[in-house]
């Protein structure tokens, strides 16, 4: 048995052992939790939490709460990702793209995750399944970056994973691969060199890891990340907004800049998804859009994430920007840097015949607002 096999197995993976390791903590809840959706800690992040005294950061991300059973808001599916699914396993929302569901286990249980209606299954994905999501991305030529997900696709063993990558990596018009995993936060010991060596076989593959708070950047969860980086992986990292977990500036500022220096660039900052049971991990929108603003300027540029809300029913990942733009008329642009100077802008004319500006009139173009200015109207 490899090292993160034995982490696994030696952590909590049920209710009995919840209790046994908390003793203070309610086991009735931890049961009817579980029985919703599994309780799971490896070992590597049992001893990382209690090395840092279970504080709330860490502890909140994995523990049973009673608020899981009491919240009847948000949905099971709030992506709705079945619709949006040609064939199993697979969601095709977008034009170019579409997220690979290779794997329902994790090495730990987010009590936030967005997919609890599936992921933590005991059962294993059917190469039947498998086959009818390579042939349909093999039958759509427009199909160019798949997103391996789940679940965690580095929970699988290497093999059926690289048979996974191998498969998708034979499509011609496959240009990238990604693969969404918690790994190097969770449980970095399952980057090993003999995975390295094989996985970069398959290059471009970009490594989209997620780490929520500082503390997640220990000695061997930034080894893991050299190990990638050395490997040449492009490596972003995905973060959830979450109340009295990260949901302040000092910590994502923290985390953001910790990533930048273990060659990780913050991709995305989600808003919390409205997963039934999920509720209470949740902020206000303007809370989010304050904590971005707190960032800019402050921290390297190459350190800000995208902030984006996951719309749902499916519409995709839209960004929340804070604006900068306090006046757009007249020819100039009113605006105010991170520390709240105002700067004009003049601008030139519109050229009518230029292409880009055309598009809006073509099926690129949109009905929304194009300026970053509440209320005014650029056309
Ligand atoms: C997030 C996501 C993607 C990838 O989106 P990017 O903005 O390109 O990172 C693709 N498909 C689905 C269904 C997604 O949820």
């Amino acid at each position: 048995m490899e090292e993160w096999q034995r982490l696994l197995a030696e952590g909590i993976n049920n209710a009995k052992q919840w209790c046994e390791e908390f003793p203070d903590q309610d086991p009735l809840v931890a049961k009817r939790v579980d029985d919703v959706f599994q309780l799971r800690v490896n070992k590597y992040w049992l001893d990382l939490m209690k090395a840092k005294g279970s504080p709330v950061h860490l502890m909140k991300q994995v523990a049973p709460d009673e608020r899981e059973l009491l919240d009847q808001t948000g949905m099971d599916d709030p992506l709705n990702e079945e619709q949006q699914s040609p064939v199993p396993g697979l969601v095709h929302r977008y034009p170019d793209r579409v997220l690979f569901y290779v794997a329902h286990q994790c090495a730990f249980y987010c009590r936030y995750c967005t997919r609890k209606r599936k992921v933590s299954d005991p059962e294993s994905i059917s190469r039947e399944q498998v086959k009818r999501a390579v042939d349909y991305i093999a039958a759509h030529p427009e199909i160019r970056d798949v997103v391996l997900s789940g679940g965690d696709p580095l929970m699988l063993k290497d093999e059926p994973l690289l048979d996974i990558v191998r498969r998708v990596r034979e499509v011609k018009h496959v240009e990238i691969i990604r693969i969404g995993t918690r790994i190097p936060s969770a449980l970095p010991q399952r980057i090993t060199p003999a995975l390295v060596q094989e996985l970069r076989k398959y290059q471009p593959v970009y490594m989209m890891v997620h780490f929520d708070h500082p503390d997640e950047l220990t000695p061997e969860a930034i080894a893991s990340l050299n190990m990638l980086a050395d490997a040449g992986f492009p490596l972003m990292n995905q973060t959830v907004l979450l109340k009295d977990v990260n949901d302040n500036a000092e910590a994502l500022a923290k985390l953001f800049k910790g990533l930048l220096a273990a060659r990780v660039r913050p991709y995305y900052l989600y808003q919390a998804d409205i997963t039934k049971g999920t509720n209470y991990f949740r902020t206000t929108v303007m809370k989010g859009l304050e904590i971005m603003r707190q960032l800019r300027g402050y921290i390297s540029g190459l350190a800000i994430p995208h902030y984006v809300i996951d719309a749902p029913g499916g519409g995709g990942k839209i960004p929340m920007v804070p604006s900068y733009v306090e006046e757009w008329s007249n020819g100039k642009l009113v605006l105010r840097n991170y520390r709240g100077h105002a700067y004009e802008y003049p601008e030139v004319e519109e050229d009518p015949e230029d292409p880009v500006v055309a598009v809006r009139n073509s099926p690129w173009g949109r009905k929304g607002k194009i300026s970053g200015c509440e209320g005014i109207d650029v056309d």
